[in-house]
Order: C-alpha cells, then structure tokens, then sequence
C-alpha cells in the first residue's frame, strides 16, 4: 500500500461489482474513505465488506437525480467531504439500429449519460468552492469506435461521457477541479459475460482481455496527485484494441 489517496474521500458508483468494486478496493488498498454507491444496496454492501477499512453504502440509481442528490449529501454529511468521483456506473444492452425501442434508448441514455451529468453536478458545489477534487468518467471504446456489435445507443451514450469529460474539465479547471475519463476496451465482468472472450482476445493486441482491476489502476492515476497536471483527458485501457 502507498497511500496515494490518503485522507481523500471518494464516492463511486456502480461500486456494487466489476470495474466500480475493483476501483472501491484499489481506493480504499489506498487510504480513500469510500462510498460504494449502486443501484442494488446489496451488492454495495457487499463491496463494502471487502474493503481495508470502513466505507459506506449508498443506494443510488443514477438516473434519478433525486437519488443522486440524496446520495452525495448522504456521504458528505458522514465523511465531511468529497474528493474525488467516479461515475462508473452503466448498462450495456444488445441492440440494432432497426429494432432499438424508444425504451432501450432511454434507459441506456438515462444511465450512461444523464446518470454521468447528475453526478457531475452533485459534486460540482463539493468541489469547486474548496478548489480541489477530480472526477473520472468512465467512458469505453465504444465512443470511438461507434460499438463493434449491436450497440448503437450505448456508444452514443459513451462518446456523450467522454464529451462532457472534456467540457467539464475546461469548466472546472480555474478551481483546480480535474476531469477525466477512462476508455476501457474489452473487460472481464458481468458485462461481457456472454462474450467469447477468447475471440475477443484474439483481436487484441496484448492478447488478453483486461481485468477490473486494470481498469481501476487507471481510475486510481486520474484520480491522485500524480496527474495533479492531468485535465480533460480520456486514457484506454484495452490492450491496444483500438489506437489513435
Ligand atoms: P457491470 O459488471 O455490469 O457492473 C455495473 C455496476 O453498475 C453494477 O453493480 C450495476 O448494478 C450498477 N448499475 C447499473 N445501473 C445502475 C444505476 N442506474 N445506478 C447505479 N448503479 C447502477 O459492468 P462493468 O463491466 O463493471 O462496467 C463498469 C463501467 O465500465 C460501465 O460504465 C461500463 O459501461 C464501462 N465499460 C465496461 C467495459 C467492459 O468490457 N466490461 C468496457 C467499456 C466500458 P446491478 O448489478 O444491480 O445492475
């Protein structure tokens, strides 16, 4: 343990399991006080047990700007403070260009995208007046290469975080507040459970699928000191699936 996070505060969320439980215990491996937010209060209770030392639970759908509100004054009236954010959470459901429903649309734009913005928001009056904190969106290949197979809305919804990666932290860069965003290619989780990862495998230049907490190595960069100078940037993590 190096304590690059020591005494920080971070609230996560989708923290429930994957990538978001991964980053929950990289923090906290690293001194953050974490809240493990999710829309399942199980599973962030779940997380919450495998941490080094105490968090907190908050039962948080993203798409719900009242639950995200009450959320983030949950864990600031616990701990006091926020430093650092990451808007993990998100949904992946197969679909095509012809048979999308305004449903499917919706929810997939509801919390990838609209879930990513509320929080953005929430922490904004945490952040910017004491002029520190830094966020991590977490955006996906997806956003750059407009979805290999059947997800249409899902990488519109991914190129609209790493969009709003980029305007927030030119916004919020005169209060010292960085804003950045991972791109994560293919990851071994729940997600891509029904994926053949050895095909997959074999299109990645690494000749692997990462791991959850390959992921949660790059959120923990962005969200330290170390990138003190770092704002506005999207870092992939996928092998070399995709390079620009
Ligand atoms: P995951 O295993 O499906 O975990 C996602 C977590 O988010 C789950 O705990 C889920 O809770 C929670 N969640 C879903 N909807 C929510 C909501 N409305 N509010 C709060 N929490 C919610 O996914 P993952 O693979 O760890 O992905 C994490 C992030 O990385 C996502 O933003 C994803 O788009 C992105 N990403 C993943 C990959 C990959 O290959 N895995 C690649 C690129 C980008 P439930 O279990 O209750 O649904």
């Amino acid at each position: 343990m190096t304590e690059k996070l020591a005494g920080k505060v971070a609230l996560v969320t989708g923290g429930g399991r994957g990538i978001g439980r991964a980053i929950c215990q990289l923090f906290a491996e690293e001194g953050a006080q974490v809240g493990v937010a999710d829309i399942d209060m199980e599973l962030a209770k779940q997380t919450l047990e495998t941490l080094p030392i105490p968090g907190r639970a908050l039962q948080m759908d993203v798409s719900s700007k009242k639950e995200v509100e009450a959320g983030f004054s949950e864990l600031v009236a616990h701990f006091g403070q926020l430093d650092i954010l990451v808007n993990n959470a998100g949904i992946l459901l197969s679909t095509t260009f012809e048979d999308c429903s305004e449903e499917t649309w919706d929810r997939i734009l509801a919390v990838n995208l609209k879930g990513t913005f509320f929080c953005c928001q929430a922490a904004i009056p945490f952040m910017k007046p004491r002029s520190r904190g830094a966020i991590v969106n977490m955006s996906s290949v997806a956003a750059k290469s407009g979805g290999f197979t059947g997800h249409p809305p899902y990488a519109a919804a991914k190129a609209g975080v790493s969009a709003l990666t980029i305007g927030l932290a030119r916004y919020l860069a005169p209060h010292r507040v960085r804003v950045n965003a991972i791109a994560p290619g293919v990851i071994d989780t729940d997600m891509t459970k029904t994926a053949n990862h050895a095909e997959l495998a074999a299109r990645i230049p690494l000749g692997e699928v990462g791991t959850a907490r390959d992921v949660a190595q790059g959120a923990l960069f962005l969200a330290s000191d170390e990138a003190r100078h770092i704002t506005g940037e999207i870092i992939d993590v996928n092998g070399g699936l995709w390079m620009d």
